[in-house]
């Protein structure tokens, strides 16, 4: 969103149809320079009634009581200075599960499912249990969708702001799969340090804008989403370093290292990859607008690990 300026409210007037009300909302978040006016008005007024979508279409005559009227002229205005629809609602669907965020979380992308995708995908070929690690968790959508998908998998969550991680916890016991993620609080690796496990499929969606784009993030990030999980320093490529090299030694043979890159980066990432002699078939992913979105490649030496055995590598996929 673009616009600046003051919140002015947009009042829901006498006896004014849902219809109505909708269609001036979105004309109002319009001028305010939001992109997708019509649904973010439709979203909050869902929130305001406690409907759903099909309540919105099947009601269009309804009109509001002065509270719900009140509630909604609020959120409007507050989406009209930029702040995200999903932290005005508490919730954003990825990987077709329901997720509550709150401002202490990125909000999950849906370029991200590539990501899990890419994971899923591999962890098909690897013989259970089978180990995984998420760091970086944010609201545990990768975590989440992950322990979801693969039955067979214990999944292991870390992050260094522990608001971040009591989201992702309550995601997990909101889609049952709470005992199935250990979770860990801290600097990338360090809450690993001394203890002695590896892992089939190390992923991470880590930040990764250059410090020096911080301050021209579209507003609806920039002014919004946490510092923490944007700022990828100088040149975006902080954490691709430390987690390649620190976290290669953490898998085991055979064992996926997948990550979701920022614009421009998936060429460096990949570089760092085959720099980095245990890995091999370095790929890169695009996501659905074409855009290189996940870089991918897998442990040939289990050498200075400290992994049980494991069987012989299977076939990958993506
Ligand atoms: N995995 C979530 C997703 O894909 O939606 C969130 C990704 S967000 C881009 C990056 C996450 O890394 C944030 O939750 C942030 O708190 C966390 N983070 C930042 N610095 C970290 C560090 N040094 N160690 C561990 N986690 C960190
Ligand atoms: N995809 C986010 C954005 O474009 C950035 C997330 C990250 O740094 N990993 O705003």
């Amino acid at each position: 969103m673009g616009g600046a300026g003051p919140a002015t409210a947009v009042p829901v007037r006498d006896a004014e149809i849902v219809a109505d009300i909708i269609r001036r909302a979105a004309a109002a978040l319009a001028e305010a320079g939001c992109d997708t006016p019509r649904l973010d008005a439709e979203l909050l007024l869902m929130e305001t009634l406690g409907w759903s979508r099909e309540e919105l279409y099947t009601r269009p005559e309804t009109t509001l009581d002065a509270s719900e009227a009140e509630r909604f002229e609020a959120l409007v205005a507050r989406r009209r200075r930029g702040e995200p629809v999903a932290y005005l609602i508490g919730r954003r669907e990825f990987w077709s599960l329901d997720f509550s965020v709150t401002p202490a979380v990125l909000i999950p992308r849906p370029e991200t499912e590539h990501l899990v995708e890419a994971v899923v995908d591999f962890l098909a070929s690897r013989p259970e249990p089978q180990r995984i690690l998420d760091l970086g968790t944010g609201s545990g959508a990768i975590a989440v969708s992950v322990a979801r998908e693969c039955a067979g998998a214990e999944v292991w969550a870390t992050d260094v702001s522990a608001p971040a991680l009591a989201v992702a916890r309550e995601n997990a016991r909101r889609h049952g799969v709470d005992r199935r993620i250990d979770w860990f609080q801290g600097d990338l690796f360090a809450p690993l340090r001394g203890l002695p496990v590896s892992f089939d499929a190390l992923v991470s969606n880590p930040p990764y804008i250059p410090s020096r784009e911080m301050a021209r993030l579209p507003r609806d990030v920039g002014a919004w989403e946490p510092v923490l999980a944007l700022d990828g320093g100088t040149d975006g490529m902080d954490f691709y370093r430390r987690i390649v090299r620190d976290g290669t030694p953490r898998l085991r043979e055979g064992g996926l290292l997948a990550l979701e890159v920022g614009d421009g980066l998936a060429g460096l990432v990949s570089e760092l990859f085959r720099a980095h002699g245990g890995l091999r078939r370095v790929r890169v992913l695009r996501d659905y607008a074409g855009l290189p979105r996940v870089v991918a490649g897998e442990r040939t030496q289990a050498s200075g690990t400290v992994s049980r055995p494991d069987p012989a590598p299977g076939v990958v996929s993506g």
